[in-house]
């Protein structure tokens, strides 16, 4: 179970640089998860424990997952991630032992850094506690916190969680002591747009009339994602064309093929 489940990377290559449009949220989460992991000698001195536990918040797609793993990467600690939907189980006690298992793997893999996707699956408000399986979740919740509770003794683990829906979750694993530092990771700005779309085209072979702001002005609404695939989607437009460089113009058809595979979705999600 748990070689399917959990994902350990021992060196993600993500790095800062790859990261666009966030500099706020990068100093944050340097400063919550870098800092304890790098010099926790400064924590001990002034006397305070470092955050338990940090949460990013916001809409799929903005780099939540790659500001995890950067930071791992910068402190050469191992990545392990799991999706919060995999902690849900039918079974009493499987989704604790999970988490129990979780926290052993990141201590045989210090230091680590625990990532874990889709927090809402395990830590939603309640909608109707007396069915069994809400229960269970709830367990399964309740012994992350405890293992959350006893970090201290825990070394160099650090963990960061993820969620697109804010909202849902439950104040409980808000409160001071456990998720207490939340950062948002909102879409990005026109300016962090267009840096993304330079990010992304870096090994590219981008014809001079490409301009990226021209393109961060269009692609408005686009998360890091999108762009990513606006990137990849306009090299088709080139290789199809039987060119291998990639022109403004395949951005642009790059861009409005996105947009309409998305409204599909949603259409066919209706
Ligand atoms: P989800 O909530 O769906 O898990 P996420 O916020 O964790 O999404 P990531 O997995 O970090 O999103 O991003 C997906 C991909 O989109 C990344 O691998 C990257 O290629 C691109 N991307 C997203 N945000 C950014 C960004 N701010 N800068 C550069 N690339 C980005």
């Amino acid at each position: 179970v748990r070689a399917r489940v959990m994902q350990v990377d021992h060196s993600p290559d993500v790095t800062y640089e790859d990261i666009g449009g966030l500099a706020d949220q990068l100093q944050e989460v340097r400063e919550t998860v870098e800092m304890p992991l790098d010099r926790p000698e400064m924590f001990t001195e002034v006397g305070i424990n470092p955050p338990s536990g940090v949460l990013l918040y916001g809409p799929p797609g903005t780099g939540k997952t790659m500001l995890a793993k950067a930071v791992a990467n910068q402190t050469n600690a191992s990545f392990i991630k799991m999706a919060g939907s995999e902690l849900v189980h039918k079974f009493i006690g499987e989704g604790a032992k999970l988490v129990r298992d979780l926290f052993e793997v990141a201590r045989e893999n210090e230091p680590a850094v625990i990532f874990i996707d889709e927090i809402d699956a395990i830590a939603s408000k309640r909608t109707d506690s007396k069915t069994s399986g809400d229960a269970e979740v709830q367990r399964t919740m309740m012994q992350l916190l405890s293992e959350m509770d006893g970090f201290d003794e825990r070394g160099d683990i650090r963990l960061i969680a993820a969620t697109n829906r804010f909202d849902m979750l439950d104040p409980a694993i808000l409160r001071p002591g456990r998720f207490d530092r939340l950062i948002e990771v909102p879409k990005p700005e026109a300016d962090g747009r267009e840096i993304i779309f330079q990010i992304h085209t870096r090994n590219m072979n981008v014809s001079d009339d490409v301009d990226f702001s021209e393109l961060a002005e269009l692609a408005t609404d686009a998360s890091g994602a999108d762009i990513k695939a606006v990137c990849t989607e306009a090299g088709m437009f080139a290789i199809r064309d039987d060119r291998t460089e990639v022109y403004r113009q395949d951005f642009v058809d790059a861009w409005e093929k996105i947009q309409v595979d998305a409204d599909e979705d949603v259409g066919s999600s209706l």
